[in-house]
């Protein structure tokens, strides 16, 4: 960060509410048949009234229901018992209707919040902090207008409707987020849980996951908000914080030059790193919702919220307390193993397969944390696409823990692991891995590297404890590596100074 705009984020505090558009999990539309599925030619996946044709009345997919009710428990919100489907009215090309079937007055879920966790950033500590919900509603897609901009000079454009009626859920924040950090955090934490309880792949590149940021600023110290706008279609995480530090730092040098912040709608340019102003904002009242006559209000009754309760998994901040607690994990590492819901289950697998065996499930973290998941980033994949097992981790680190195999063995084996699904207790035989841990075998190495280097073993018997490390790299580089140091550390300070 430059010194001005350092400066800048001392004098005023930027405030941030996140608007997401999630994709929901069906096989099918909103309010018609037709399916929703990503890839197909243009204009496959339509039915009549996905293009609102005369005559034809929309019917609620019922499946969306379920989902709903999931997100409302698991961002601690209340599902309320009667939600209104409402038209929102504006003319687009990729709104054949001329309104969009949304919820405004009467969401279908309201008033929750959900934790996240900050990583340090500007000198400061991670810090975890809760984020309010203020609602969430069913609407469904719009269109896709297709601009042939590839084709020089053609400067046609063209609609696919395969997205018109795809549901979604809107999920509206609390302006509670303070930097771009958080409202990053903020987008991540929902992320997870939205594919934690299997509501949305939310894969942003799919355009399944959407973010609009609101962003305003304030003096430090002043309780009134600033005025407010908004960031539209931020479609990665990065861009996401890049254009809201943009945007602060656009309002401030404003604000600094006298100038007011007038409420609008902005887009973020990358290549040139600024947000410029595509329209002036439009107020509600512009679009005239009104209840939508073709559907009745969705009522919701306490039973089916129960069943559907019953129905969700552990979710990550639970995970994340019990891995704390159960497994002395620091915050950090606990809440790393429960962000991926795939992870976290070979996690608890892995220690569960090694527990009659008592490999420590604190060692089975470090390994998942650090090769496992670095594996997969390395492979460009998930733990679906590699072969390694719970049970084979579990197997490497009891292998480690009972001194049979070294840890830099063990991390040299690895990749087969990984790649290949080897079993470490063969592959460790097969590659004359298993340590020399021999007592005799070792004490005999251990013999030959002090009578070779009598000056430095003299040092170590006269109280010099320094240069014991060049003695255990002698024994490791003559064993292969294969010995355990611990082990080499203990005999060679039993030789050297009990004589
Ligand atoms: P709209 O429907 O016009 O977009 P909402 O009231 O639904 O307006 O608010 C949209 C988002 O703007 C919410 O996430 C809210 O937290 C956020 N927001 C409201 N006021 C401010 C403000 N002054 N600064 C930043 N964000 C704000
Ligand atoms: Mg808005």
């Amino acid at each position: 960060m430059s010194d001005s705009l350092a400066e800048l984020y001392e004098r005023y505090e930027s405030v941030i509410g996140l608007e997401v558009h999630t994709h929901l999990r069906t096989t099918s539309k909103l309010f018609s048949p037709a399916p929703v599925r990503y890839g197909d030619p243009p204009n496959h996946d339509v039915h009549p009234i996905d293009l609102g044709m005369p005559g034809v009345l929309p019917v609620l997919n019922e499946r969306v229901v379920d989902l709903a009710i999931r997100l409302g428990l698991a961002t601690n919100s209340t599902v309320n018992s009667h939600s209104v489907f409402a038209r929102k009215n504006y003319f687009y090309p990729d709104l054949p209707k001329g309104y969009q079937i949304s919820q405004y007055e009467e969401p279908v879920v309201s008033d929750g919040f959900i934790d996240i966790d900050v990583e340090a950033c500007r000198g400061g500590d991670p810090y975890r902090k809760r984020i309010g919900i203020t609602r969430a509603h069913l609407e469904e897609d719009a269109g896709k207008s297709v601009h042939d901009s590839a084709v020089a000079g053609s400067g046609d454009s063209h609609l696919d409707y395969n997205r018109a009626g795809v549901p979604l859920l809107e999920i509206v924040s609390e302006p509670d987020l303070r930097t771009p950090e958080e409202a990053g955090a903020y987008l991540r934490a929902l992320r997870e849980i939205l594919r934690y309880i299997e509501v949305s792949e939310a894969d942003m590149e799919k355009g399944q996951f959407r973010c609009d940021a609101n962003v305003s600023i304030r003096p430090r110290g002043q309780e009134k908000f600033g005025t407010r706008t908004e960031l539209k279609n931020l479609n990665s995480f990065r861009f996401v914080e890049e254009a809201i530090a943009a945007e602060i730092e656009r309002q401030a040098e404003l604000i600094e030059e006298g100038g007011d912040v007038v409420q609008a709608t902005m887009g973020y340019d990358p290549a040139t790193g600024r947000t410029r102003v595509l329209r002036l904002k439009e107020d509600a009242n512009d679009y005239r919702y009104f209840p939508d006559p073709d559907l009745i209000p969705l009522a919701i009754e306490q039973g089916r919220i129960d069943a559907v309760r019953s129905t969700l998994p552990e979710l990550p901040e639970a995970k994340r307390a019990r891995f704390e607690s159960d497994y002395e994990l620091s915050t950090y590492d606990a809440a790393q193993l429960a962000g991926s819901r795939d992870v976290a289950a070979f996690f608890d697998a892995a220690v569960a397969s090694s527990d009659a065996a008592g490999a420590k499930a604190k060692a089975i973290a470090n390994w998942v944390l650090r090769d496992l998941v670095q594996s997969l980033k390395e492979r460009e994949t998930e733990l679906a696409g590699v072969k390694i097992t719970p049970e084979s981790l579990a197997n490497l680190v009891l292998l480690v823990e009972s001194g049979r195999l070294t840890a830099k063995s063990a991390r040299e084996m690895f990749g087969d692991l990984v790649d290949d699904g080897s079993d470490p207790e063969a592959l460790m035989a097969e590659r004359g891995l298993e340590a020399v841990s021999d007592a005799g075998e070792l004490e005999s190495v251990v013999d030959q590297v002090i009578a070779d280097n009598s000056d430095t073993a003299e040092k170590i018997r006269g109280g010099d404890d320094r240069p014991l490390n060049a003695l255990m790299g002698q024994v490791m580089k003559q064993t292969k590596g294969k010995a355990n140091p611990g082990q080499v550390r203990e005999l060679l300070s039993r030789k050297l100074r009990s004589s």
